[in-house]
């Protein structure tokens, strides 16, 4: 199998089963091409790279510090990874941070909230907590419980920097509290897992919500922002055809849902051994996680019914 550079996800169709059918390659290039752990690049905008690589963070979580000497805030600090939260300190130095910010609540984008607040002192604005009774199985990282924000934004929210501002985009779907941020200064929406420049992202109900997910792709679909930058993976170019790309590839995969249960298909996980032939078993929890939420999806449209874990097509 030809380990591919990861651009190629800019363009393709299908881009989570290509990530997933190429586990050991893409670990293999991930370890060789990893890059540097701070990089600039925008005049407002720097990127750190927390040492948290996996099959779903990629080379790890990236931290976007915005702003400029007068002042910055920290977008999605990140697991509470001492060498993480240093290098965070390092890139900031003596400039005021004007706010700790959070897209959501997963283990690998908010914990490193709490040890920077206590170093520089700034609020925590951003996403609402999340508190859910039952987390159901886990595809990928789970949710930080201890994650308390100063100030909670709404959807067209704001952050006043001096000669910027971040504004709130809000985007339930991975997540059901997950947020996005626009810098107009710079053309830029920080997408945090929303969009992500590596793969799709995971829907794993009971909060993540396929429906949403899709709205929320319509919302940055009707949007004129020049590049993405997400929480992991490469800037994304020309994102409203990405974004395209995405929600196309999901009805792919309800497309297909819809043929297996023609067929008489009617469990998940026999449903992720035909949609996700080649991919490494590692993935599939978190493949019928998302056959999952389509599923959900379906049934809430009328369009298939279930008794137990067993699903079918409405009469
Ligand atoms: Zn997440």
């Amino acid at each position: 199998m030809v380990c591919r550079p990861l651009r190629i996800f800019g363009t393709v169709k299908r881009p989570d089963s290509l990530h997933m059918g190429h586990l050991e390659c893409h670990i293999k290039y991930m370890s060789e091409n990893r890059p540097d752990r701070i990089q600039s690049l925008h005049p407002l905008v720097r990127r750190v790279l927390a040492d948290n690589p996996s099959p779903f963070t990629y080379w790890g979580t990236q931290t976007y510090i915005v702003g400029d000497a007068r002042g910055v805030a920290v977008i999605d600090p990140g697991p509470d990874l001492e060498p993480h939260v240093d290098a965070i300190i390092e890139a900031i130095g003596d400039t005021p941070v004007l706010a700790l910010v959070c897209t959501h609540t997963h283990r690998d984008h908010s914990p490193a909230t709490r040890p920077l607040q206590a170093r520089t002192g700034a609020p925590i604005i951003g996403c609402a907590a999340l508190a859910l009774a039952d987390n159901g199985p886990r595809a990928d990282a789970a949710f930080d419980s201890d994650y308390i924000p100063d100030r909670v934004l709404a959807d067209g929210g704001r952050i006043d920097g001096e000669g910027w501002a971040l504004e709130a985009v809000s985007t339930p779907g991975h997540t059901s509290n997950h947020l996005c941020f626009a810098l107009p200064q710079a053309g830029a929406l920080f997408t945090g897992d929303h969009v992500m420049g590596w793969s799709t992202t995971v829907i794993a109900p009971p909060d993540g919500d396929m429906a949403d997910y899709m709205a929320s792709l319509d919302k940055l679909m009707a949007r004129t922002d020049a590049v993405y930058y997400p929480a992991h993976g490469e800037p994304v170019e020309q994102p409203q055809r990405f974004v395209r790309g995405l929600a196309g590839h999901r009805k792919q995969r309800e497309g297909q849902i819809l043929r297996l249960l023609d067929q008489g298909e009617g469990l998940i996980a026999r449903m992720v051994e035909k949609m996700y032939v080649g991919v490494d078993p590692r993935l599939h929890p978190a493949a019928g996680r998302s056959v999952l939420a389509h599923l959900i999806d379906l049934e809430s449209r009328g369009l298939v019914t279930r008794s137990g874990d067993d699903w079918r097509k409405a009469a």
